[in-house]
């Protein structure tokens, strides 16, 4: 099923096929998971995917479930599971 690795940074482009971009705000990207990824944090397959490159970010709803943060060089990950 593979995992998202963040070593040398992360890029959805290298995920196209398995993430589906729901939303896009030119900061933050939301994406669906659609190939049971496995998340770079815990490894277990997660549900959505936040990406940020901004030093903050908000989210108006709390995820109500577990979730893990990954960052990169550039960028910060939170994952909802
Ligand atoms: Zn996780």
């Amino acid at each position: 099923m593979g995992r998202i690795d963040i070593t040398g940074g992360f890029s959805i482009h290298d995920y196209r096929a398995k993430l589906k971009l729901l939303h896009d705000d030119g900061e933050t990207r939301t994406l669906e998971n659609r190939a049971e990824l496995g998340c770079p944090a815990c490894g277990r397959a997660f549900d959505r995917l936040f990406v940020t490159e901004d030093a903050t970010a908000s989210f108006d709803t709390p995820p109500e479930r577990p979730f893990c943060l990954a960052r990169t060089e550039a960028k910060l990950l939170l994952m909802t599971h």
